[in-house]
């Protein structure tokens, strides 16, 4: 029987996963060896009972007892805390979904790569932050990552037998989030609760934000050179409002080869979990003649300066998408504390990569767990510093 963990189990991905496991035989057909969760204990307790979990793990240790009653009655054992949630990574699982938000996946999927077997890894942030050291951890233990972004997923899709060596570019599309059609001008003033919806996709309220400000397509970018080692200035950004088509490869022979399907993650979750095999997802099939025509524009850089701090990202290297992911966290945190506006954020992460780089050691190879999680440290003290800067002015 295959075995498999969650982590980040109550979240968006993590939910979608346990659905997938359960429609595909739940506990008939998968030994749960753990499930994870950041403060969500009902979400996490209902997976463990459904999935019948060997260990449930929620990240907020005072969550402990509220779990500990919430699974009363079961074989799962309950745990809390960071070192609980490194521990479960540690126990070894055939296909292990890495689908914790933010930097704090980092750890936990580092961990799981030491023991084979398939990571299927929605985290992008422990590519951008720590690329190197993720691959050069899954190439030591014969650990195989799949990607789960629904970009990543289509290019890996898309490159199914063919020869990197021949691809020309790879295009990944944006929806332009939330405030695609807003006058720039009004940007200014935009909600949390404005910038937390997304015209196509159902995704963590992060990641949507992240969404209308393109810092999730800057990450995403990032993690296209860190995971498929195609160089920046082959990769491309294209605003597609319908978000149906993921991803485009295109090749020296002047062929392009895409991936196209509705906008539901269980598509690239499925993917990542029955790979190699395709098996029917509960996903709906997408009727070209009734949606017509699909659009394409490049973006505006002025509406989305996430996407130059990520070719910036890039051309320094090393622990520069460490610094980036830790100050995109907290130029987040404070929009959505109603600190800083929405149009701040990006001019934080500006601020703290360029006092980084004067400071020296960004290009410095993020080699170790240490090195990646220190400049994380820096990155987040500066980034304090400066939100305080903007608030006081
Ligand atoms: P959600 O916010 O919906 O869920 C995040 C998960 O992480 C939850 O289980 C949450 O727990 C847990 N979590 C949050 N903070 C911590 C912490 N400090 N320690 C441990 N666990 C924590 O996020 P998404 O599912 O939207 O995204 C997950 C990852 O997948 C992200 O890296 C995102 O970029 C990526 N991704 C998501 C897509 C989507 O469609 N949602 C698409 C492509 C990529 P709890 O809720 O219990 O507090």
């Amino acid at each position: 029987m295959r075995s498999v963990s969650v982590f980040g189990a109550t979240g968006s991905i993590g939910q979608g996963t346990v659905d997938l496991l359960l429609r595909q035989g739940g506990p008939a057909a998968y030994r749960t060896v753990a499930l994870t969760g950041g403060r969500n204990v009902v979400l996490l307790a209902q997976a463990a009972r459904a999935l019948r979990a060997e260990l449930a793990v929620i990240a907020e240790e005072a969550l402990l007892p509220d779990l500990r009653a919430a699974l009363a009655g079961t074989a799962t054992e309950a745990a809390a805390g960071a070192r609980a949630l490194a521990e479960a990574a540690d126990r070894p699982a055939d296909w292990v979904m890495s689908g914790i938000i933010g930097a704090a996946g980092l750890v936990p999927g580092l961990r799981a790569l030491a023991h084979g077997g398939t990571l299927a890894l929605a985290n992008k942030e422990s590519l951008v932050s720590a690329g190197p050291l993720m691959l050069a951890t899954a190439a030591r233990h014969g650990t195989r990552i799949l990607p789960v972004d629904s970009e990543h997923s289509a290019i890996f899709q898309s490159l199914a037998g063919e020869d990197i060596g021949a691809v020309e570019a790879v295009t990944i599309t944006a929806s332009g989030g939330a405030f695609r059609d807003w006058p720039i001008d009004r940007l200014a003033r935009a909600s949390v609760a404005e910038a937390s919806t997304h015209p196509n996709w159902a995704m963590g309220q992060r990641i949507t934000i992240d969404s209308a400000s393109m810092f999730n397509k800057a990450m995403e970018v990032i993690e296209t050179q860190a995971f498929f080692g195609i160089e920046p200035e082959r990769i491309r950004v294209l605003i597609h409002p319908e978000s149906m088509l993921h991803a485009l490869v295109s090749f020296r022979d002047g062929g392009m080869i895409g991936h196209l399907g509705a906008p539901d993650m269980r598509h690239a979750i499925g993917y990542a979990l029955n790979w190699p095999v395709r098996r029917t997802l509960p996903v709906a099939r997408l009727d070209l003649a009734a949606v017509g025509a699909l659009h394409f524009a490049a973006p505006d850089p002025v509406r989305y300066p996430a996407l130059g701090l990520a070719r910036a990202v890039m051309a320094t290297g090393g622990l520069a998408g460490a610094a980036f992911t830790a100050a995109k966290e907290a130029a987040l945190d404070a929009f959505i504390a109603g600190r800083i506006g929405f149009v701040a954020m990006a001019p934080v992460v500006e601020e703290v990569l360029s006092r980084l780089s004067a400071a020296g050691g960004l290009g410095n190879p993020a080699e170790t767990l240490d090195t990646v999680l220190d400049m994380d440290a820096e990155a987040r003290r500066l980034a304090g510093r400066v939100i305080d800067a903007m608030t006081q002015s």
